[in-house]
Protein backbone atom coordinates (compact mmCIF):
# COMPACT_ATOMS: atom_id res chain seq x y z
CA UNK A 1 0.00 0.00 0.00
CA UNK A 2 1.24 3.49 -0.92
CA UNK A 3 0.70 7.20 0.29
CA UNK A 4 -2.38 7.00 -2.14
CA UNK A 5 -1.55 11.19 -2.86
CA UNK A 6 -1.79 12.25 0.44
CA UNK A 7 0.45 15.16 0.57
CA UNK A 8 3.01 14.99 3.57
CA UNK A 9 4.95 18.20 4.86
CA UNK A 10 8.12 17.25 5.45
CA UNK A 11 9.74 19.82 8.17
CA UNK A 12 13.66 18.86 8.91
CA UNK A 13 16.83 21.23 9.14
CA UNK A 14 19.01 18.29 8.54
CA UNK A 15 19.38 18.57 4.87
CA UNK A 16 20.63 14.70 4.24
CA UNK A 17 17.69 13.30 6.17
CA UNK A 18 15.19 15.61 4.26
CA UNK A 19 16.23 14.54 1.11
CA UNK A 20 15.92 10.82 1.93
CA UNK A 21 12.48 11.60 3.47
CA UNK A 22 11.69 13.82 0.71
CA UNK A 23 13.12 10.81 -2.26
CA UNK A 24 11.28 8.14 -0.04
CA UNK A 25 8.37 9.45 0.52
CA UNK A 26 7.61 10.30 -3.10
CA UNK A 27 8.77 6.96 -4.34
CA UNK A 28 5.69 5.16 -1.84
CA UNK A 29 3.16 7.61 -3.65
CA UNK A 30 3.11 10.89 -0.90
CA UNK A 31 3.04 14.30 -2.71
CA UNK A 32 5.79 15.92 -0.57
CA UNK A 33 6.67 19.50 0.36
CA UNK A 34 9.97 20.16 2.62
CA UNK A 35 10.93 22.90 4.81
CA UNK A 36 14.16 23.39 6.57
CA UNK A 37 12.98 25.98 8.89
CA UNK A 38 10.18 26.56 10.97
CA UNK A 39 9.17 30.08 9.38
CA UNK A 40 8.89 28.08 5.83
CA UNK A 41 7.21 25.02 7.33
CA UNK A 42 4.15 27.36 8.51
CA UNK A 43 3.98 29.71 5.54
CA UNK A 44 4.12 26.26 3.40
CA UNK A 45 1.12 24.90 5.82
CA UNK A 46 -0.28 27.79 5.41
CA UNK A 47 -0.38 27.64 1.49
CA UNK A 48 -1.34 24.46 0.62
CA UNK A 49 -3.09 22.78 3.90
CA UNK A 50 -1.33 18.92 3.67
CA UNK A 51 -3.02 16.04 5.30
CA UNK A 52 0.21 15.24 7.64
CA UNK A 53 3.05 17.30 8.97
CA UNK A 54 6.39 15.37 9.66
CA UNK A 55 7.81 17.30 11.92
CA UNK A 56 11.59 17.66 13.56
CA UNK A 57 11.62 19.28 16.74
CA UNK A 58 14.85 21.05 16.51
CA UNK A 59 14.68 23.98 13.92
CA UNK A 60 17.13 26.61 13.46
CA UNK A 61 14.86 29.88 14.07
CA UNK A 62 12.25 28.48 16.34
CA UNK A 63 10.88 25.51 18.34
CA UNK A 64 9.05 22.82 17.01
CA UNK A 65 6.40 22.90 19.92
CA UNK A 66 5.43 26.25 18.89
CA UNK A 67 5.17 25.12 15.18
CA UNK A 68 2.27 22.15 16.84
CA UNK A 69 0.45 25.53 18.82
CA UNK A 70 0.40 27.39 15.51
CA UNK A 71 -1.08 24.38 13.46
CA UNK A 72 -3.33 23.14 16.27
CA UNK A 73 -4.69 26.80 16.63
CA UNK A 74 -6.29 26.13 13.27
CA UNK A 75 -6.34 22.85 12.21
CA UNK A 76 -6.23 18.79 13.13
CA UNK A 77 -4.24 18.61 10.30
CA UNK A 78 -2.13 14.70 11.82
CA UNK A 79 1.46 15.99 13.41
CA UNK A 80 4.02 13.25 13.51
CA UNK A 81 7.20 13.95 15.67
CA UNK A 82 10.82 13.33 14.21
CA UNK A 83 12.52 12.77 17.68
CA UNK A 84 15.90 11.97 19.01
CA UNK A 85 16.06 8.92 21.10
CA UNK A 86 16.58 9.68 25.16
CA UNK A 87 14.11 12.28 24.65
CA UNK A 88 11.23 11.22 26.21
CA UNK A 89 10.15 14.38 27.98
CA UNK A 90 10.24 16.42 24.74
CA UNK A 91 8.01 13.70 23.24
CA UNK A 92 5.55 13.79 26.28
CA UNK A 93 5.26 17.37 25.70
CA UNK A 94 4.70 17.25 21.69
CA UNK A 95 2.54 14.76 22.58
CA UNK A 96 0.27 16.72 25.07
CA UNK A 97 0.35 19.81 22.96
CA UNK A 98 -0.98 18.30 20.30
CA UNK A 99 1.42 16.10 18.18
CA UNK A 100 -0.51 12.70 16.86
CA UNK A 101 2.57 10.52 17.10
CA UNK A 102 6.29 10.04 16.79
CA UNK A 103 8.98 8.19 15.25
CA UNK A 104 12.40 7.81 16.81
CA UNK A 105 15.93 8.69 15.26
CA UNK A 106 17.36 7.04 13.47
CA UNK A 107 13.99 5.32 12.31
CA UNK A 108 12.93 2.91 9.96
CA UNK A 109 11.23 3.77 6.89
CA UNK A 110 8.53 1.47 7.71
CA UNK A 111 8.16 2.57 10.76
CA UNK A 112 7.62 6.03 9.44
CA UNK A 113 5.69 4.74 7.01
CA UNK A 114 3.20 2.76 9.16
CA UNK A 115 2.74 5.72 11.50
CA UNK A 116 1.79 8.05 9.24
CA UNK A 117 -0.65 5.57 7.65
CA UNK A 118 -2.39 4.65 11.27
CA UNK A 119 -2.46 8.63 11.47
CA UNK A 120 -3.84 9.54 8.12
CA UNK A 121 -6.44 6.68 8.43
CA UNK A 122 -7.31 8.20 11.94
CA UNK A 123 -9.31 11.15 9.72
CA UNK A 124 -11.82 8.73 9.15
CA UNK A 125 -12.97 8.34 13.15
CA UNK A 126 -12.25 6.26 16.09
CA UNK A 127 -12.27 2.70 15.58
CA UNK A 128 -15.37 0.68 16.50
CA UNK A 129 -18.73 0.93 14.72
CA UNK A 130 -21.50 2.74 16.17
CA UNK A 131 -22.82 0.31 18.51
CA UNK A 132 -19.10 0.71 20.10
CA UNK A 133 -17.66 -2.59 19.52
CA UNK A 134 -14.39 -3.33 19.10
CA UNK A 135 -12.94 -6.59 17.98
CA UNK A 136 -9.19 -7.03 17.58
CA UNK A 137 -7.82 -11.01 17.10
CA UNK A 138 -9.94 -13.01 20.24
CA UNK A 139 -10.71 -9.56 21.82
CA UNK A 140 -14.20 -8.82 21.70
CA UNK A 141 -14.68 -5.37 23.27
CA UNK A 142 -18.59 -4.19 23.70
CA UNK A 143 -19.12 -0.48 25.37
CA UNK A 144 -22.65 -1.22 25.11
CA UNK A 145 -23.40 -4.04 27.00
CA UNK A 146 -20.03 -3.51 28.99
CA UNK A 147 -18.63 -6.65 28.20
CA UNK A 148 -15.30 -8.14 27.46
CA UNK A 149 -14.60 -11.16 25.77
CA UNK A 150 -11.59 -13.09 24.73
CA UNK A 151 -12.50 -16.31 22.45
CA UNK A 152 -15.56 -17.62 24.37
CA UNK A 153 -14.58 -16.41 27.84
CA UNK A 154 -15.99 -13.29 29.24
CA UNK A 155 -13.14 -11.34 31.42
CA UNK A 156 -14.36 -9.69 34.44
CA UNK A 157 -13.05 -6.00 34.27
CA UNK A 158 -13.44 -3.65 36.74
CA UNK A 159 -14.82 0.09 35.85
CA UNK A 160 -11.15 1.50 35.90
CA UNK A 161 -9.81 -1.37 33.83
CA UNK A 162 -12.70 -1.28 31.29
CA UNK A 163 -12.12 2.40 30.82
CA UNK A 164 -8.59 1.96 30.48
CA UNK A 165 -8.96 -0.65 27.69
CA UNK A 166 -11.85 1.40 26.22
CA UNK A 167 -9.44 4.66 25.63
CA UNK A 168 -6.58 2.29 24.85
CA UNK A 169 -8.82 0.52 22.05
CA UNK A 170 -9.83 3.75 20.66
CA UNK A 171 -6.14 4.71 19.58
CA UNK A 172 -5.46 1.59 18.03
CA UNK A 173 -1.80 1.84 16.47
CA UNK A 174 -1.46 5.61 18.15
CA UNK A 175 0.65 6.29 21.14
CA UNK A 176 -1.37 7.37 24.13
CA UNK A 177 0.47 9.19 26.75
CA UNK A 178 0.27 8.19 30.57
CA UNK A 179 -0.98 11.76 31.21
CA UNK A 180 -3.65 11.10 28.76
CA UNK A 181 -4.71 8.23 29.91
CA UNK A 182 -4.78 9.53 33.76
CA UNK A 183 -7.00 12.36 32.43
CA UNK A 184 -9.42 10.25 30.29
CA UNK A 185 -9.67 7.84 33.32
CA UNK A 186 -9.16 9.32 36.72
CA UNK A 187 -9.50 12.77 35.83
CA UNK A 188 -7.61 15.76 36.12
CA UNK A 189 -7.10 15.69 39.60
CA UNK A 190 -4.30 12.51 39.24
CA UNK A 191 -2.11 14.11 37.26
CA UNK A 192 1.31 12.67 38.00
CA UNK A 193 -0.04 9.64 39.21
CA UNK A 194 1.58 7.10 36.73
CA UNK A 195 1.77 4.54 39.45
CA UNK A 196 -2.05 4.59 39.08
CA UNK A 197 -1.77 3.69 34.96
CA UNK A 198 0.94 0.98 35.62
CA UNK A 199 -1.21 -0.63 37.68
CA UNK A 200 -4.07 -1.12 36.33
CA UNK A 201 -2.72 -1.83 32.64
CA UNK A 202 -0.73 -4.45 34.39
CA UNK A 203 -3.94 -5.62 36.13
CA UNK A 204 -5.64 -5.68 32.72
CA UNK A 205 -2.97 -7.13 30.32
CA UNK A 206 -2.58 -9.63 33.06
CA UNK A 207 -6.76 -10.53 33.23
CA UNK A 208 -6.68 -10.62 29.36
CA UNK A 209 -3.25 -13.07 29.13
CA UNK A 210 -4.96 -14.97 31.51
CA UNK A 211 -8.13 -15.89 29.42
CA UNK A 212 -6.37 -15.85 26.13
CA UNK A 213 -5.53 -19.41 25.23
CA UNK A 214 -3.90 -18.44 21.51
CA UNK A 215 -1.25 -15.96 22.94
CA UNK A 216 -2.61 -13.65 20.06
CA UNK A 217 -3.00 -11.03 22.69
CA UNK A 218 0.34 -11.11 24.41
CA UNK A 219 1.56 -7.98 22.61
CA UNK A 220 -1.44 -6.25 22.47
CA UNK A 221 -0.75 -2.85 24.93
CA UNK A 222 2.88 -2.64 23.99
CA UNK A 223 4.45 0.12 26.18
CA UNK A 224 6.39 2.95 25.38
CA UNK A 225 9.22 3.73 27.78
CA UNK A 226 8.89 6.87 29.81
CA UNK A 227 5.86 7.97 27.55
CA UNK A 228 2.81 5.53 27.52
CA UNK A 229 1.28 2.78 25.41
CA UNK A 230 0.04 1.90 21.96
CA UNK A 231 -2.48 -0.45 21.24
CA UNK A 232 -1.05 -2.67 18.64
CA UNK A 233 -2.99 -1.84 14.85
CA UNK A 234 -4.27 -4.87 12.98
CA UNK A 235 -5.30 -3.44 9.96
CA UNK A 236 -1.71 -3.88 8.06
CA UNK A 237 -1.52 -7.72 8.73
CA UNK A 238 -5.05 -7.70 7.05
CA UNK A 239 -4.15 -5.46 4.00
CA UNK A 240 -1.64 -7.64 3.23
CA UNK A 241 -3.75 -10.33 3.13
CA UNK A 242 -6.17 -9.06 1.36
CA UNK A 243 -3.73 -7.40 -1.45
CA UNK A 244 -2.88 -11.29 -1.99
CA UNK A 245 -6.10 -12.48 -3.04
CA1 LIG B 1 17.02 19.32 13.81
Amino acid sequence: MTGSGATVLVVEDDDEVRAVLVRELGSRGYRVQDAADGRTALERWEASRPDVVLLDLGLPDMDGLDVIRRIRRDAMTPIVILSARFAEREKVEALDRGADDFVTKPFGLEELHARLRVVLRRGAGPGGDADGRVVVGPLAFDARRHEVRVGEEAVDLTPREFELLRVLLGEQGRIVTKGKLLRAVWGQAYQGEDSYVYVHVSQLRHKLAAADRTGALRDLIVTEPGIGYRVRAPEPAAAAIEDKT
